[in-house]
C-alpha cells in the first residue's frame, strides 16, 4: 500500500481523484463530475477511461459519488491526466470536503419541489470551500421540501423547504431552527461552517461532526429560533419515469447495490443524442431533460441491461458493499450474495425492510443498523437481526442455510415480517 494511501485510510479521508483508496482489487477513484452534471458522451467518456485505466467497474455511492475501480498506480497518473485533460473532475486542493451538499438528482427541475434546491447548491458549495478546516465527510442535505425527500440521509446541517420563500434548517439531525428566507440560506450556512470550523479547531481529535458537539456548542452556532420537524412526507420514488417542469421528463434508474460495468455505462449514454445526466444518491443517475418517448425508451433500455427501473424493485432496500474478490479485507462475496439473498427475501425487501450485507465488520456500505445485517466471516456470515455490523451476532450461517431460513416458515423470516409488522404501525 502506497504511503498516500495508508494515511487516506488512518485518517479517514473520503478518497477523490487524486488521493485514491486502495482497495482489495485495486485503488478505487472518487470523481465529481463539474458542477455535479455530465452529458450522454462525458458518460461514456467515463465509461471506457474505466474500462482503459480500471477494471471496468463503476460505482455510485450513497452521497451520490462516482468511483472507479480497479485503478493501479501505473494507470492512476494517465487517468487523472485524463480526467482533467477532458474536464471530468472538479477537483480542489486541501484535506476538506470535495463535496459537502447532497440533492435530489431531480433538483431545480421537479414541479413538486417548494424551493430550488439546485440553485442553493450552487451558492452554497463554492461558500462552504472558502472555510478551512472542516471534515472530508462533512454532509450538508439540501431538501427541496418536495416528493423526493431525503429523509433517508443523514446530515450535519439539513435545509427543508416550506413554501416558495423560506426553509427550515437542521443542525446535526436533532436541533431544528428557523425558518429562515432562502435568500439568507446559503450566508446562513456558511457561517455556521466557519463557527463549526472555529470550534473543531480547539479540539481536532474529538469533534469531527456536528453530532459530536454538546447541545449547548450546537446552538450556539446560530441565533435561530427552535423550530418544528417539517411533518413527515411520504418516501421518495427512487427509480422510474418522472415529469418535469416544462413538459419535459426524467429517466432515474438505479444501479444493482451501486455498481455496474462499463459497458452498461456506455449503452445508456450511446442511446441518447441530448440530457442532462445528474448523479443520484439513491446509487444511480437521473437522465433529465428527455421526451417522454425518450424517457421511456431509456427505461426499458435501462430495465434490459438489469439495472433498477422501479421503486419497488427490492435491490433498493439491500446495502452492499464491495466484497471479495474486490476488497481485501473481505470474507464473503457480498455483491452475488446480494443478488440471491435480495431474491430469496424480496416480498419483505419491498414492504421496506432492509437489509445489509457486508464484507466485514468496517460496515462501509451501511454503518448504522440494519433490520437484518449479515458480516462476511470465512465465506460465511455472521446474522445480526436488527443491529449493525459490530452487534453481537445470532448465528453464523453459509449462503444456502441462510436463503433457507429466509423462506417463509423459517426462524429468520418471521423476525423480518416483525420487523417490517413494527415499521407499518409506526408509519
Ligand atoms: S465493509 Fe469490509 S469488506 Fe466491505 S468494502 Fe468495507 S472494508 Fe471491504
Amino acid at each position: 500500500m502506497s504511503a498516500l494511501s495508508q494515511e487516506a485510510l488512518r485518517r479517514g479521508w473520503c478518497p477523490s481523484t487524486l488521493k485514491p483508496m486502495e482497495t482489495g482489487d485495486g485503488w478505487l477513484v472518487r470523481l465529481h463530475p463539474p458542477g455535479a452534471t455530465l452529458t450522454p458522451v462525458q458518460l461514456q467518456r467515463i465509461a471506457a477511461l474505466a474500462a482503459e485505466h480500471g477494471n471496468g467497474l463503476i460505482e455510485i455511492s450513497a452521497r451520490a459519488n462516482l468511483q472507479i475501480r480497479g485503478v493501479t498506480a501505473e494507470s492512476h497518473p494517465k487517468l487523472v491526466e485524463r480526467l482533467l485533460t477532458e474536464q471530468l473532475v472538479d477537483e480542489h486542493e486541501g484535506d476538506g470536503p470535495q463535496r459537502v451538499t447532497l440533492v435530489s438528482p431531480l433538483a431545480g427541475r421537479d414541479p413538486t419541489g417548494l424551493i430550488d434546491a439546485a440553485a442553493l447548491v450552487a451558492l452554497i458549495e463554492p461558500r462552504a470551500r472558502t472555510v478551512d478546516g472542516l471534515p472530508a465527510k462533512l454532509g450538508i442535505v439540501v431538501d427541496d421540501g418536495g416528493a423526493q425527500a431525503l429523509d433517508g440521509f443523514s446530515g450535519d446541517i439539513r435545509l427543508v423547504g416550506m413554501d416558495a420563500r423560506s426553509a427550515v434548517l437542521c443542525l446535526a439531525d436533532r436541533l431544528w431552527l428557523g425558518p429562515i428566507p432562502v435568500t439568507e440560506a446559503a450566508p446562513t450556512v456558511a457561517a455556521i461552517l466557519r463557527d463549526f470550523a472555529a470550534l473543531r479547531a480547539a479540539a481536532p481529535d474529538q469533534i469531527r461532526r456536528l453530532r459530536d458537539l454538546s447541545s449547548e456548542a450546537l446552538a450556539s452556532l446560530s441565533t435561530l429560533p427552535e423550530a418544528a420537524a417539517p411533518a413527515p412526507r411520504m418516501p421518495p420514488r427512487r427509480a422510474g419515469l418522472f415529469a418535469l417542469e416544462n413538459d419535459r421528463f426524467a429517466t432515474l434508474v438505479g444501479l444493482p447495490f451501486g455498481r455496474c460495468d462499463a459497458e452498461t455505462l456506455d449503452r445508456l449514454g450511446a442511446a441518447l443524442a441530448k440530457a442532462d445526466i445528474r448523479l443520484s444518491p439513491w446509487r444511480g443517475l437521473a437522465f433529465r431533460d428527455l421526451d417522454r418517448t425518450g424517457a421511456e425508451a431509456l427505461l426499458r433500455l435501462a430495465g434490459d441491461l438489469g439495472l433498477i427501473t422501479q421503486d419497488d424493485d427490492p435491490r433498493l432496500s439491500v446495502q452492499a458493499c464491495a466484497g471479495s474478490p474486490s476488497c481485501s479485507r473481505a470474507e464473503a462475496p457480498t455483491m452475488t450474495d446480494a443478488a440471491a439473498l435480495a431474491a430469496a427475501a424480496a416480498s419483505l425487501l419491498v414492504q421496506g425492510v432492509t437489509l445489509h450485507v457486508s464484507g466485514c465488520v468496517k460496515a462501509c456500505a451501511h454503518p448504522t443498523a440494519a433490520d437484518l445485517t449479515l458480516v462476511g466471516r470465512d465465506g460465511n456470515y455472521d446474522i445480526v437481526p436488527g443491529g449493525t455490523t459490530r452487534d453481537k451476532p445470532l448465528a453464523t450461517l453459509d449462503l444456502s442455510a441462510l436463503l433457507t431460513r429466509l423462506q417463509p416458515g423459517q426462524d429468520i423470516h418471521a423476525r423480518l415480517v416483525k420487523a417490517g409488522r413494527s415499521m407499518g404501525s409506526q408509519g
